[in-house]
């Protein structure tokens, strides 16, 4: 693979993310921890920053490399301007330093919630033998709605909400989104809270801020965060019709996890939000 492809196809997904209203001002960050294929796309490039110390340690992802969008930069500008607004960087052979490849220019850095990344990364990396690469973070407007209609949201009533709004969401995320209550973004304590997370899901609501969602690659990562969008979406569209009259059943949840032999984790649901 080359650099180039890589780097448009970084491009394509933070276009996406602006266009669809996920990524005002400089809102949001993504981050691909690059597979062998995409690891030859970079071989020969040398350190280009000292070693920068991480706020967190990830030992398991020694040696790794990674895309990253960059601190303060608009998602809307990095295909018209990659060296500028997203960079490659590799860890140290402990996991507890980083250098920078190609990129941020000039004097730039990853995002801010380059530790959230990370910690997720370890995880996910441990938790699915290896398959995901891909970590994104985004405000999606009306999941994040969602947690200033409801007072009493939960990672099961939220997941059960969204599943039975839109009949794709059981089949892309049965293990369930996760809610977490407000944190500080950029903390270590929202990035260990999230990693925790993602031991079990591929999506976490961050409560009044946004979504990270995890996957295989950005396509899988970005779709997930789509489907969930999508179900938010259209149950805010019933509320502002009169509210909702009927919905998926459990039963026909149960027949769609049954036809697509999903594992799903069907303890999660529960009654509506709000008591409803
Ligand atoms: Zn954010």
């Amino acid at each position: 693979m080359k650099r180039e492809i890589l780097i448009r196809h970084v491009a394509k997904t933070t276009r996406d993310m602006w266009d669809r209203g996920w990524a005002e001002a400089n809102g949001g960050n993504v981050s691909l921890r690059l597979n062998e294929e995409q690891n030859a796309a970079v071989v020969g490039l040398q350190g280009q920053s000292e070693w920068i110390p991480l706020s967190v340690a990830a030992p398991t992802l020694q040696g790794e490399r990674f895309i990253f969008t960059g601190t303060g930069r608009y998602l809307r500008n990095v295909e018209l301007a990659p060296e500028r607004n997203i960079g490659i960087i590799e860890l140290n052979l402990c996991g507890t330093a980083f250098r920078i490849l190609w990129g941020f220019e000039s004097n730039g850095r990853p995002t801010s919630e380059l530790a959230a990344h990370l910690l997720s990364h370890a995880t996910i990396k441990e938790s699915t033998n290896n398959y995901a690469h891909a970590v994104i973070h985004t405000h999606t407007p009306s999941l994040i709605a969602l947690t200033y209609a409801f007072a009493d949201l939960s990672t099961s009533n939220l997941t059960s909400l969204l599943w039975r709004m839109h009949a794709e969401c059981v089949v892309v995320f049965p293990r369930g989104i996760e809610f977490l209550p407000w944190m500080m973004a950029g903390s270590n304590t929202l990035a260990h809270a999230t990693a925790d997370a993602l031991r079990t899901r591929t999506l976490v609501v961050w409560e009044h801020h946004g979504i990270v969602g995890t996957g295989r690659n950005l396509d899988e990562a970005f779709g997930r965060i789509y489907v969930a969008e999508k179900a938010a979406e259209i149950y805010l569209a019933c509320a502002a019709a009169g509210g909702v009259k009927k919905a998926l059943t459990d039963d026909q949840l149960q027949a769609i996890a049954d036809n697509f032999k999903c594992n799903w984790e069907k303890s999660l649901l529960a009654g509506w939000p709000g008591g409803a």
